[in-house]
């Protein structure tokens, strides 16, 4: 996530990724200018793309780019020019293709390619950056550019802050003409016909960013051709989920090999899901009980592996379906139950950890709190369960006990 270094790191946990190539769609269909390029799943479809593209565009170099949810593809291996036609953007494709793609945004393990976008080569005069996403400080949609394109924004943020300039977008007025000017200064677009064609993009891509409700729209590179074209070339683009219910479209744009497999079963089952680097599990209802439970946890000295809220009215198969989840990962060693309950009742979610448990069994240290509606009936079935619960009579309490146990079980 490139916006640490701007102090703008807003991007919520509830983003949709896809890939550059659908991104470039949606481009296309904003009327943002793109090079032309078609998205290939095997080998044998790469030859007779390229000479499309060659035959269409009079050009001979074609690009060869492994599709993956991460950016930095180019450093990894996974961006490579064929100046040799078909033949050679075949070859390329086929060491791409299937290959464990390491970028700094993966992680040590890389990401397999499973896609790839075979596009027109562009004659580079300069490569820029250009980004909108959502600065939720200011409530408002940022504009970020920089000359520096191409290369890793947040180094450039970091060692030379003066290269990045930034605007925000009023949402009354939306984008106005003089912050278009603005930018295309500030990026070294003069002359009435660049102006144009920069205020053109600019136009569309705001109208793109606000009807398919993103969280971030990032093109790096931006580039201005010999010929003194403005394209996009590359195009990251993150949907807000909360607007999911008004995209039907989205679930034709998801990728699910690019998604951790635990996030995925989640959404599917209607919880909340997110993996996080600690090793106490926890399952709770409600997000406000959530971020206070990861809160007591660390402030008790422990981590938390997730954030898991079943919601304020889950089912006993929700309830065991989320602490399966639980259970199934190596990571946890210890787990923290953490239930208030208003809608959502006690002894359905001790019946939930009940059934989940006697399919995995519990190798853990289990701590369980539970108040609210029915939280006699709770505490009786899960006391005549057999199994080894610890019980809290507070959230502190609770948080204290697990991050001990867990200590002591790992110990
Ligand atoms: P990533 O950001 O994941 O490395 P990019 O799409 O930005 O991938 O590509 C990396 C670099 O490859 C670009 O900065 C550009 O120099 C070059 N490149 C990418 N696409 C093209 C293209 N169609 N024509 C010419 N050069 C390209
Ligand atoms: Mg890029």
């Amino acid at each position: 996530m490139p916006w640490k270094a701007l102090d703008c790191d807003s991007v919520p946990a509830s983003l949709m990724k896809i890939h550059e190539y659908q991104g470039k769609q949606i481009f296309a269909r904003y009327g943002v200018p793109v090079p032309k390029g078609e998205a290939a799943f095997n080998v044998s479809e790469v030859g007779p793309i390229a000479e499309r593209l060659i035959a269409e565009t009079g050009n001979p170099v074609v690009v060869v780019k492994a599709q993956v949810h991460a950016g930095g593809r180019g450093k990894g291996g996974g961006v490579k020019v064929a100046k040799g036609g078909a033949a050679e953007a075949t070859s390329l494709a086929e060491k791409i293709l299937g290959m464990q793609l390491v970028t700094p945004q993966t992680g040590p393990g890389g990401q397999k390619v499973r896609r790839l976008y075979i596009e027109q080569g562009l004659d580079i005069a300069r490569e820029l950056y250009l980004a909108l996403l959502v600065d939720r400080d200011r409530r408002q949609i940022a504009v970020i550019a920089s000359t520096a394109g191409g290369m890793d924004i947040e180094e450039v943020a970091h060692e030379t802050p003066e290269k990045i300039i930034r605007i925000h977008i009023d949402p009354v007025l939306g984008l106005a003409g003089y912050q278009v000017r603005q930018l295309a200064f500030a990026l070294g677009f003069g002359g009435k016909e660049q102006l144009k064609k920069f205020s053109a993009l600019m136009t569309s891509l705001y109208a793109a960013f606000t009807g398919e409700d993103c969280s971030l729209l990032e093109i790096n590179p931006l580039i201005e051709t010999k010929s003194g074209d403005i394209v996009a070339l590359d195009a990251k683009i993150n949907f807000d989920d909360n607007a999911s219910f008004r995209h039907p479209g989205w679930e034709e744009l998801q990728d699910p090999d690019e998604e951790d497999p635990v996030e995925l079963e989640a959404r599917k089952a209607g919880l909340s899901y997110v993996s996080l680097e600690g090793d106490i599990g926890c399952l709770v209802n409600g997000a406000g009980l959530a971020m206070a439970t990861m809160d007591i946890i660390l402030h008790s000295g422990g981590r938390p592996a997730n954030f898991l809220d079943v919601g304020g009215g889950a089912t006993k198969e929700q309830v065991s379906k989320a602490f399966r989840m639980i259970l199934s990962s190596n990571e946890v060693k210890g787990i923290f139950v953490n239930i208030f309950g208003g809608i959502m009742r006690c002894d359905v979610v001790a019946e939930g950890i009940i059934a989940a448990t006697k399919e995995l069994g519990l190798k853990v240290p289990l701590v369980v709190r539970l108040e609210g509606t029915n939280v006699e009936l709770g505490r009786k079935l899960l006391d005549e369960s057999g199994l080894a619960i610890q019980s809290a009579s507070s959230m502190g309490d609770g948080a204290q006990k697990i991050v001990a146990a867990t200590r002591a079980a790992k110990a």
